[in-house]
C-alpha cells in the first residue's frame, strides 16, 4: 500500500523507533504515547482493519499477540501488567488503517476505556 503510513514504517521510508521485529511483525514506539510504555505492534503485510481479516490470517494475528508478550518482557511491564487493544473504524477510534495492536503500560490503566 503506497499511501499507508505503517507500510512506510515497514519499508523504512519513514524510520520507526523499533522495539521488536521478526519476519512477520514489527513493533515500534507510538509517536504520541498515552502511557510511559506505548508500543504499536503491526503485521508487516497490509491489513486495513479487524473487519478485513480472513480465516488464513489467524496465525498472523496470533503472532501479533505473541509479539506483544515479548515486547512486554522487553519493556519490563510483563509482571506489573499492561493493556493491549485494537481500535476498529471510526467509532472504535481507528485513525491509521493498517491494523495495529496497541500495548500500553507502566501506569495503572482505567476501566472502562474512554
Ligand atoms: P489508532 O487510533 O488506533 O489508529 O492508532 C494510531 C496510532 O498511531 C496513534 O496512537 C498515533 O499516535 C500513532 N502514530 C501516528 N503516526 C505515527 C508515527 N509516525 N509513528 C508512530 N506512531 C504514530
Ligand atoms: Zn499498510
Amino acid at each position: 500500500m503506497d499511501d499507508c503510513l505503517f507500510c512506510k514504517m515497514v519499508s523504512r521510508e519513514i524510520p520507526p523507533d523499533v522495539v521488536y521485529e521478526d519476519d512477520d511483525v514489527l513493533a515500534f514506539r507510538d509517536i504520541n504515547p498515552q502511557a510511559p510504555v506505548h508500543v504499536l505492534i503491526i503485521p508487516k503485510r497490509h491489513i486495513s482493519t479487524l473487519n478485513d481479516l480472513q480465516a488464513g490470517d489467524a496465525e498472523l494475528i496470533g503472532k501479533l499477540h505473541l509479539a506483544a508478550a515479548t515486547v512486554a518482557k522487553l519493556e519490563g511491564v510483563d509482571s506489573a501488567g499492561y493493556r493491549t487493544l485494537i481500535n476498529c473504524n471510526e467509532e472504535g477510534g481507528q485513525v491509521v488503517f493498517h491494523i495495529h495492536l496497541h500495548l500500553m503500560g507502566a501506569r495503572r490503566m482505567g476501566w472502562p476505556p474512554g
